[in-house]
């Protein structure tokens, strides 16, 4: 196993050195002053990166699952309907873990490689005239498909019928790497983590709430201890956790968000939107197909692109692991064996994505694909060519 070459999964994304010295600093008095320093300028941060005014930021050590049970357990009580898309493997943990708080879980079916269906949505809460339906639930970019959606429709689709819904986003593997509006798009909890845009290590569930969030807190009755937003708050008060906080990756997560902040976020979305038409001017050049359905939905954290019938994808991540120690990767659920993913977001440059890709081509020439050599290389050369070095502004 060699940790010389960069990985191309969806998370855990590759470590800038500057990150990784930032984590690993000394043991430090958690309840001492300094420990504010860390804390502030990193809950600060967060907040500009949501592009929030008026979110309060909660940061546990867990990792966005954890998140996902921090905005269920803060503002919902057992029996409370909510309202959400099953579109991949990631929406459909976060229903599972609603039905498992007891909540009533109205799903709507959507099909893999499509996004959120923004005009059901609407129906089902013009619908709902009683107002049942307390939460709505939106993973902003599907990392199982590839697949973002338009956070902003869903907003319109609840104003459209005015229903006073709160709006969950999960945001694990988009915020910091695409544009995400929090007040903008009325977003009323943000969930991410540290290891994908934040390009840490895993171990920060990363939370904003919204004052309209945070006015259903006391009335909110699923039991919740360790994830109890009211604990945090008191503790960020003085300068403190409720318990042990994890120093370090607050620590990086400072350093992170300045790195990004000082970047411009501008550039750092348009980074990312450069990247991923690389990868997909390759996949196209390679004449396979991507599992998200249409132009309009294509992620640019993650592509998931579809091997022919009868052709394990999985065996491609499995040989790029053994015999070239690259990670990409594998399908999962529905999906399992169809596909694998090229992760593209965080800490990558347009040089180290082509190494990716001319990895990929190894592993599925080697497998008996018919691919040429080089084909997607050039193409994502070529596209490189024509975007890298043009100023963010110009380019948009
Ligand atoms: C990675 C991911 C998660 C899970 O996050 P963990 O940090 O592994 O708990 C949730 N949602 C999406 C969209 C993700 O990409």
């Amino acid at each position: 196993m060699s940790f010389q070459n960069p990985v191309f999964i969806p998370g855990p994304t590759n470590m800038p050195e500057r990150l990784r010295k930032a984590v690993d600093m000394p043991t430090l008095d958690h309840r001492s002053s300094l420990f504010g320093e860390i804390l502030h300028p990193a809950l600060q941060g967060v907040k500009k990166i949501l592009k929030s005014k008026t979110a309060e930021i909660f940061i546990f050590p867990s990792t966005g699952t954890g998140g996902w049970e921090t905005a269920l357990t803060n503002t919902l009580s057992a029996g409370d309907k909510v309202l959400v898309a099953r579109n991949g493997m990631f929406s459909h943990r976060w229903i599972d873990m609603c039905q498992r708080h007891g909540l009533d879980v109205q799903i709507v079916e959507t099909p893999w490689g499509a996004g959120i269906p923004a005009d059901r949505y609407e129906e089902i809460l013009t619908a709902d005239t009683s107002h049942q339906i307390k939460a709505v639930l939106a993973t902003h970019n599907e990392t199982a498909t590839g697949v973002v959606s338009d956070i902003a429709a869903v907003r319109r689709a609840m104003d459209a019928a005015s229903h006073p819904a709160l709006l969950f986003v999960d945001g694990v593997s988009s915020i910091a790497s695409m544009d995400f509006r929090m007040d903008e798009w009325g977003v009323d909890i943000a969930v991410t983590g540290s290891q994908k845009g934040f390009m840490l290590p895993a171990g920060l569930a990363i939370t904003g709430f919204s004052p309209k969030a945070m006015a259903t807190v006391d009335a909110a009755k699923l039991p919740r201890t360790f994830f109890d937003i009211r604990d945090m708050a008191k503790g960020y008060a003085a300068d403190a956790y409720p318990y042990t906080p994890a120093v370090g990756l607050l620590n990086g997560l400072k350093l992170s968000t300045e790195m990004l902040l000082g970047e411009g976020l501008d550039n750092v979305f348009a980074r990312h939107t450069r990247i991923a038409g690389g990868v997909r001017a390759a996949v196209d050049a390679w004449g396979l197909e991507l599992c998200a359905k249409s132009a309009d939905v294509y992620s640019d954290t993650v592509s998931a692109i579809c091997t022919p019938e009868g052709f394990n994808a999985t065996d491609i991540v499995s040989l790029a692991a053994k015999k070239y120690d690259v990670a990409f990767g594998v399908g999962l659920g529905e999906v399992a064996g169809k596909l694998f993913r090229i992760g593209h977001l965080g800490s990558l440059t347009d040089v180290m994505m082509l190494s990716g890709l001319a990895t990929a081509e190894m592993c599925m020439a080697d497998l008996g694909l018919n691919i040429r050599l080089g084909a997607g290389v050039a193409a994502a050369q070529e596209h490189f060519r024509s975007t890298a070095g043009v100023p963010v502004l110009a380019a948009a």
